[in-house]
């Protein structure tokens, strides 16, 4: 048994799931998972060998091949995904408490964001049913030519510890919705939520080999991408393994999308009203203790107005409620592993030898003995050359940046090879867009921060290829056959 907090408790996982059956593992290998709360061994599960992962390539390569799945009316798929969504959702309580004990992600935050797994599965179940799978068009002689979306094939889900149900759902779904196959490969940390979900599935019916669970780590997941049979590898996770997946899979031409790292910016703009803005850049400068993709961590400030700014966010920073994530008034728990925490506190101290000015934080909090916990950070004087400007760190940690026009601005916010998410606040929404216009990013939001899942999402440069959520989602599982029709 798995000790959630708060009393809650969840089956150990001691199987994988492929083929439509629990199967036990080929080796006796095993993963520990800590607590970031307590330090302790959180819960201990058999980790995917390369026999395992086979297994499940050759379940999802038979069922794409012979099985219904791929060629069944697209809205019987759409139904199968409704199950699905009704299952998570009876579940969602659960989900958050997987995500708040292994993460350390605040309860009141988790339990905000899990109802998106469910809205993932409907929302592709929507998309489907009207979707033109054939669409018929013609040529200039008059003939006719069919255009057909067929399924990729054979994909691989891998995705990061940060938000773990979700970047696997938004994979899972679109991937199911195209008519392929899956086999998911959840981060060796956070395995829970991907047993959820594979749970769910079961109980939903799909047939034998349409999604497969082989949890791993690092080896298993190069495996995995190497598989020739494998036609579509659908990564999140850091830059520096996207680049590594794409190269792997470019000898064999397989289909990738990254969803990668992020450096992004919020500009407030001369005339931002900073009390207004103030509420969404408290929570999402650092969300999750600043280990989301598409934080803010780099605000952009008019030289002239930037005291006054500071004199407004810092005293917010100082107020955060560090805290146990189990407790509902906790808005920052700690980082989610030891090797986190070291790699902020190197990162702090870049930023300190590196000449920004350390405005508050810095440190580990007093009176949190245990815990990876550090406290939200902000560094001013900071020059968009310096490598706290432009690394993502994943933590608490805050960069302010000021900018003497727009133009200065829009070069600065451009100033990272990432282009992720964004913001811009300006008193006047137009002139936000316009400004937003101007970033090289994948995603904006004029006065707040705004992610839905029914949108797409993405990012431009080195923050990944492809978009996730949305039709455009979709479309990353899915390849073009144009039939013409000569007589
Ligand atoms: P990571 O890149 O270390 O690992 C991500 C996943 O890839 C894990 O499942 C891991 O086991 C697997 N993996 C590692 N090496 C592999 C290899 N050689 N071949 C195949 N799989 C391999 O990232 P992480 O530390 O788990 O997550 C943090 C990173 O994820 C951050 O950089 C963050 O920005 C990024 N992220 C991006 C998004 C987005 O949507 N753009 C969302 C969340 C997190």
């Amino acid at each position: 048994m798995v000790r959630l907090q708060q009393g809650k408790v969840l089956k150990a996982p001691d199987q994988f799931f492929m083929n439509g059956d629990w199967v036990a593992p080929a080796t006796d290998r095993r993963i520990d998972v800590l607590s970031p709360v307590t330090e302790e061994r959180l819960l201990s599960y058999p980790e995917a060998a390369p026999a395992d992962i086979d297994r499940a390539v050759a379940a999802a390569r038979t069922a794409f091949d012979h099985g219904p799945w791929p060629r069944m009316p697209a809205r019987d798929r759409a139904a199968a995904l409704r199950r699905v969504a009704s299952l998570i959702t009876d579940r969602l309580e659960e989900i958050a408490w997987a995500w708040t004990t292994q993460v350390g992600a605040p309860i009141s935050l988790t339990r905000k964001l899990v109802p998106q797994n469910a809205t993932l599965f409907s929302h592709y179940a929507d998309l489907i049913e009207n979707f033109p799978f054939c669409d018929t068009r013609h040529r200039d002689d008059g003939g006719e030519v069919r255009v057909l979306r067929e399924p990729v094939g054979v994909c691989a889900a891998i995705s990061p510890w940060n938000a773990p149900m979700v970047l696997l759902s938004y994979k899972i779904a679109a991937g199911l919705a195209a008519g392929c196959t899956m086999v998911a490969k959840p981060s060796p940390e956070t395995p829970l939520e991907a047993y959820i979900l594979a749970e769910c599935i079961e109980a939903a019916g799909l047939p034998r080999g349409v999604f497969n669970l082989v949890p791993a780590g690092r080896a298993g997941g190069d495996h995995l991408v190497r598989h020739r049979d494998v036609e579509k590898v659908a990564f999140t996770g850091s830059t520096a393994v996207g680049k590594h997946i794409m190269r792997v899979c470019s000898d064999r031409l397989a289909r990738v999308s990254l969803e990668l790292g992020g450096k992004s910016a919020a500009v407030l703009l001369p005339d931002a009203d900073f009390a207004k803005a103030l509420p969404s850049l408290m929570v999402y400068s650092m969300p999750i203790t600043g280990q989301v993709c598409f934080s803010l961590t780099r605000l952009l400030v008019p030289e002239a107005r930037k005291a006054a700014f500071l004199d407004m966010f810092l005293p917010a920073v100082r107020a955060i409620k560090l805290g146990d994530p189990s407790d509902p008034a906790t808005q920052m728990g700690p980082l989610a592993m030891d090797r986190q925490r070291t790699r902020v506190e190197e990162y702090i101290a870049a930023g300190r030898a590196g000449g920004a000015m350390l405005a508050c934080g810095g440190g580990r909090p007093r009176g949190f003995d245990t815990g990876y916990y550090v406290e939200p950070t902000v560094f001013t004087d900071v020059t968009p050359d310096m490598k706290i400007a432009q690394e993502e760190i994943f933590g608490p940690v805050v960069s302010v940046i000021g900018y003497s026009d727009e133009d200065d601005a829009a070069r600065k916010a451009n100033a990272t090879p990432y282009g992720l998410n964004g913001a811009v606040y300006s008193a006047d929404p137009e002139r936000g867009f316009a400004f937003a216009r101007r970033m090289r990013t994948g995603g904006l939001t004029v006065n707040g921060l705004i992610v839905d899942p029914k949108h797409p999402f993405g990012g431009y440069r080195e923050s990944g290829m492809g978009r996730e959520g949305g039709p455009e989602g979709l479309e990353n599982y899915l390849e073009v056959k144009t039939v013409h029709m000569a007589g």
